[in-house]
């Protein structure tokens, strides 16, 4: 178990572990925050990132970030082995106030060369957006994600 101070610990100025280890299954929540302390170094990071999309996109709400194996290889969850959640290198958000939509953000994102980030896909029928460090794979892979009969069905996107 955590102790306090661990478990307030803050990644950046504005970014805490607690918010880059948010789960919807909450079996995994105590598992998932050590899980995230351990990966502390990797998930500044990824902080220092959000805090970047945060300031172009205003706030914006995790939800799903840093996943332990177990919780990632939860069939609920979606997810597969080679996903860069386990390694600390990703973020799923939405934003929280009204007034944008994950396609503005997405179209942003992609319109934006300077922004050097690995994978960005926009879950457009779930309201969500999965964004990746570059780490030396997938550079700027811009990807839209729909639900055909239920089922996730992926669009690569041409990005400069
Ligand atoms: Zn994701």
């Amino acid at each position: 178990m955590l102790n306090p101070q661990q478990l307030l610990l803050k990644l950046t100025k504005n970014v805490t572990l607690n918010q880059l280890c948010v789960t919807n299954y909450p079996e995994y929540r105590s598992v998932n925050l050590e899980y995230g302390y351990s990966m502390r170094i990797e998930l500044k990071k990824t902080a220092i990132m959000f805090e970047y999309l945060c300031e172009m996109f205003g706030p914006l709400l995790v939800t799903s970030g840093i996943r332990c194996s177990a919780l990632n290889e939860d069939k609920r969850v979606g997810s597969n082995s080679k996903s860069a959640h386990p390694r600390g290198e990703a973020l799923d958000f939405k934003p929280i106030l009204e007034g944008i939509t994950v396609m503005q953000i997405f179209e942003q994102l992609r319109k934006n060369k300077d922004f050097l980030v690995g994978q960005v896909i926009v879950y457009a029928d779930e309201g969500f957006i999965h964004i990746s460090r570059f780490v030396g794979r997938s550079k700027r892979d811009f990807r839209i994600c729909r639900l055909v009969d239920g089922k996730r069905t992926y669009e690569k996107i041409t990005v400069a």
